[in-house]
């Protein structure tokens, strides 16, 4: 990953309303659509043109008109968004914006086991969650989301073994939905990691009569005691299918209540972790520091200088075949 070329370092307080106005009239200015995730600041999602989980972005970016797309999420997503759009100019406001997912499965490591497991005899087909490097794609049979995972699941012949990277915590979730049995990489989110079955425990009882929703990124013992699980497009349209006003604990990244609130605002949305016992009131420690790099004055910059670009790089290539036929077809 090429460093930054713009140092927000000294970046200085500017009126966030300011801001977005601004961000308008550049989109307008230089042919720009602009995409963000769920887990992105409420601020920008409120001026995206598109907002949703993985799967969702991808698709919608390739019906995007523009000629340039600003993603506002992190560099995984914003590398497979130039791989089905090569002929857009794909931005990305802040290029360190990262993902411990992603880099708990690197090339070479991957690469390695692979050649391993078939010197072994073993005949297997590699499924790799979308959080994932375009180089480590570029190793892989097939690319799923939260959302479409079963369904790809079930087109992986039932002759072979399924290696799946790079979230044990999705995997095992998967192992037990679909029924095949995988051979997991042990790699995790930092996000999803931190919620505490305590954390959880506690919530739940000071909050009678709640239900706990949470992302199959999240470990084993927090998905026992979950009600619903499921991307984060599952989850906004459960709490838009239930009409009476409830109480919702949600164990995925804080940033994810904004689109709930918005789609159902007759619900009450507590992030876990974050009870403080006595008080009742709630923190947000849940929150992805990568997705975090995305600020209003950040996504300004880029569309005024046009910067940072994702270049297209060699292995994009074979990457590209594998989104494709994954998320498309
Ligand atoms: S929340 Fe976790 S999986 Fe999502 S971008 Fe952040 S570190 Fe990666």
């Amino acid at each position: 990953m090429s460093l930054p070329t713009i140092d927000h370092r000294d970046e200085v307080y500017e009126d966030p309303l300011d801001l977005m106005n601004e961000i308008e009239s550049l989109k307008k200015e230089k042919d720009a659509t602009l995409l963000a995730h769920f887990y992105i600041d409420g601020e920008i999602q409120e001026i995206a043109d598109f907002t949703g989980d993985s799967l969702k972005l991808a698709r919608d970016a390739v019906n995007v008109k523009t000629s340039t797309i600003v993603f506002c999420g992190v560099h995984f997503m914003a590398e497979s968004t130039k791989i089905l759009s090569p002929e857009k100019t794909v931005l990305l406001p802040d290029l360190t914006a990262g993902c411990s997912l992603a880099d708990s499965c690197q090339y070479g490591d991957l690469d390695q086991f692979q050649k391993q497991l078939r010197a072994e005899g073993r005949d297997f087909e590699t499924v790799a969650y979308i959080n994932t490097s375009a180089r480590v794609k570029s190793l892989c049979d097939w690319i799923v989301t939260s959302g479409n995972a079963r369904e790809i699941i079930d087109r992986v012949p039932a002759d072979k073994e399924i290696l799946f990277v790079p979230d044990q915590h999705l995997g095992r979730y998967l192992q037990e939905v679909t029924g095949r049995e995988m051979i997991l990489w042990p790699g995790s989110c930092m996000v999803h990691e931190i919620f505490s079955i305590q954390d959880m425990l506690r919530a739940k009882k000071n909050n009678p009569g709640s239900l706990v929703l949470a992302h199959p990124e999240c470990p084993h013992p927090i998905l026992e005691v979950s009600d619903i699980i499921g991307g984060t497009e599952k989850l906004r349209q459960y709490v838009m299918s239930v009409k009476e006003p409830g109480i919702f604990l949600i164990a995925t990244e804080a940033n994810m209540i904004h689109p709930l609130q918005k789609s159902a605002p007759q619900h009450t949305y507590i992030p876990v972790p974050g009870i403080m016992a006595s008080s009742g009131e709630t923190c947000a420690c849940n929150r992805c520091p990568h997705m975090a790099k995305n600020t209003l004055q950040k996504v300004r910059d880029c569309l005024k200088y046009g910067k940072p670009e994702i270049e297209w790089q060699p292995y994009f290539d074979q990457a590209k075949d594998v989104l494709q036929k994954s998320l498309l077809q």
